[in-house]
């Protein structure tokens, strides 16, 4: 088919500009010289407006026109019909959205995340309220173009997790809190573990030998991959052939660098199982914020925080850094999961961690329902962490300027992490019934199979599936919250004897 074949060559137009700035996004937090910002964010942006106007042009809306008909559309094969039907909804929502709102979006994103990289080490919030305001403002504004019905928080959350709006979530998170908050306060009434043999000091050539020892047990492969150093780790790709991983190492602490590495392969190793049949459409990639997050979680927490993980990997540790071959594997194992609230999210345990995106999440969400303002957020933000994890930020640093997300523009992202918690959870329990006992498949050195678990299930559909239809095909069962909680449940009752 002569339109099928035409359209393949456009989206791969649009595929280049993508690839190309997000490998100048790449360079931008891995390399890129201070004086460098103005010349990489001007081509940035020149890059996704160009890919934009494709993406919202009348040859797009051709192309799913006619491709919609039933004589063309009963030829395409699964992928490709998925594709226009998901793109041609996508189409409909943004076509309204004007090209010049859109780009001023883009290059106010890309200024105020730049202006953050100094603001938050100046601890300097003030320099943030514009940016922040503006971006609100801009973000309301796409929103009511998108789609007019729906408050612009449903707009955003929907961006990043499809089919998922402000209310489901506050119900979710409503059970989440229910199930932690009482573990927590068990928690706090134990003994606390003493964590401070693991503050020392790990050069960093020790520990990038480590992360590559990591990358190599959970499967990440780096002849489609690469890792690199960024101040807020993250990873990124276009396909399953490049996906990219970076992570920040601590000099005192080991703990930040091991887990990031572990939970940014999750990520991508996710990309890199994608099927090879989705190059070339746009599905080519994890379907949602919270479904990624599922991933990233399952290799950080419930792979890489189980006591049995390390059975087979703690010698390593001590091989490469030899400090640790004084600390007894249990008692490592219980101070990579000392449940201890803190003031920073990426630092925080698995238990509390949740909490710290309730907080961001309601924050959220009453800035863009008007009950909120932007200079009022860092109190906002003090009043939150007090009340739900009995701590107070001593700076915006270590508070509300601490994420990359809102300063990026990232409105509605943050829900994603804790859904992904959620869906994790679900993942386990389907695991467990399929394969068998977790500890013993991390005790075998069942990792492949576990991946291959999730390959077959979640990561070579890409984004042919919502998160819904994933866990009704795969779990057969809605969104639920309880086997997380069961499984915090287990593990923190036998961690702290409660
Ligand atoms: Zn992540």
């Amino acid at each position: 088919m002569e339109q099928l074949k035409n359209f393949k060559d456009f989206i791969k137009k649009i595929e280049n500009l993508r690839q190309a700035s997000l490998i100048l996004k790449w360079d931008m937090e891995t390399c890129m010289p201070k004086n460098g910002a103005e010349a990489n964010i001007a081509a940035i942006t020149y890059l996704s407006n160009e890919a934009f106007k494709l993406s919202i042009s009348d040859e797009m809306k051709n192309y799913l026109d006619e491709l919609s008909k039933e004589q063309n559309f009963s030829k395409m094969d699964n992928i490709f019909k998925t594709m226009i039907i998901k793109e041609k909804k996508e189409f409909d929502k943004t076509k309204n959205v004007p090209l010049e709102l859109a780009t001023h979006m883009t290059e106010v994103c890309q200024r105020s995340q730049n202006t953050w990289f100094s603001a938050k080490p100046e601890n300097n919030f003030n320099k943030m309220i514009p940016y922040f305001r503006e971006i609100v403002m801009l973000a309301k504004e796409i929103s009511r173009y998108k789609d007019p019905n729906k408050s612009a928080y449903d707009v955003l959350i929907d961006k990043f997790e499809q089919d998922m709006d402000t209310q489901s979530v506050e119900k979710l998170f409503s059970e989440l809190k229910d199930g932690i908050v009482p573990l927590i306060e068990a928690i706090s009434e134990k003994k606390q573990f003493d964590d401070s043999k693991f503050k020392g000091t790990f050069e960093k050539y020790r520990q990038k030998e480590l992360s590559y020892y990591f990358m190599d047990v959970v499967g990440y492969d780096l002849n489609s991959g690469v890792l690199g150093e960024a101040q807020h780790p993250f990873a990124m790709g276009n396909s399953p052939f490049d996906v990219r991983i970076t992570t920040n190492y601590h000099l005192d602490d080991v703990r930040p660098a091991l887990f990031s590495i572990l939970h940014e392969c999750g990520h991508a190793i996710y990309e890199q199982n994608l099927s090879t049949n989705l190059v070339g459409t746009f599905l080519n990639r994890g379907t949602t914020m919270g479904m990624h997050e599922s991933q990233s979680r399952f290799y950080e927490n419930i792979i890489g925080r189980n006591k049995n993980f390390w059975v087979n990997h703690y010698d390593k540790l001590g091989q490469i850094l030899p400090y640790f071959k004084s600390i007894p594997r249990d008692e490592f194992y219980r101070g990579v999961n000392k449940v201890e609230p803190s003031l920073v999210r990426i630092q925080a345990d698995e238990l509390t961690y949740n909490l710290h995106i309730i907080i961001r999440f309601e924050l959220e969400k009453a800035l863009f329902d008007g009950t909120l303002s932007v200079k009022d957020l860092p109190t906002a933000w003090h009043d939150k962490m007090k009340s739900y994890l009995g701590v107070e930020p001593t700076s915006h640093q270590c508070g509300v300027l601490q994420d990359v997300h809102w300063p990026s523009g990232l409105f509605g992202y943050f829900p994603s992490y804790a859904l992904g918690n959620i869906y994790s959870g679900q993942f386990l329990m389907q695991i467990e019934k399929e394969l068998g006992n977790f500890d013993e498949l991390l005790i075998n050195q069942k990792i492949p199979k576990i991946t291959s678990w999730l390959t077959k299930n979640i990561h070579q559909y890409g984004k042919m599936k919502t998160p819904k239809e994933i866990i009704r095909d795969t779990c057969n069962s809605e969104i639920d919250v309880k086997p997380i909680i069961k499984y915090y449940t287990n593990k923190f009752t036998e961690l702290y004897d409660l």
